[in-house]
């Protein structure tokens, strides 16, 4: 089943649980405070299908992978190297469908 991190707006970070054919809103209310919350991701994470969201690594909203990959440029990053994240789960990093 695969976990969506969401952060708010104040910070808080949160998890939530959909079931794969479930619909996975883009934002929702922290359970904290009910500001709105997005879905986080790291970039070694983000698959094929690439929504907007906010990305840990750069610090920053990606729209898409072309401005994903204008964020590397600007920032100096080379492309699509693996960053390691000490935060993710062995089970995270070798496949979490998310
Ligand atoms: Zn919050």
């Amino acid at each position: 089943m695969p976990l969506y991190p969401y952060r708010c707006e104040n910070g808080h970070d949160h998890d939530h649980f959909y079931w794969m054919t479930a619909e996975r809103p883009a934002s929702i209310p922290c359970p904290t405070c009910t500001a709105p919350s997005i879905r986080v991701f790291t970039t070694n994470a983000v698959q094929d299908d690439f929504p907007e969201h906010y990305n840990v690594s750069l610090g920053c909203v990606v729209k898409n992978r072309q401005h994903m990959r204008q964020l590397q440029k600007e920032r100096g990053c080379h492309d699509w190297e693996p960053i390691k994240d000490s935060s993710l789960t062995e089970k995270q990093r070798k496949g979490g469908n998310w």
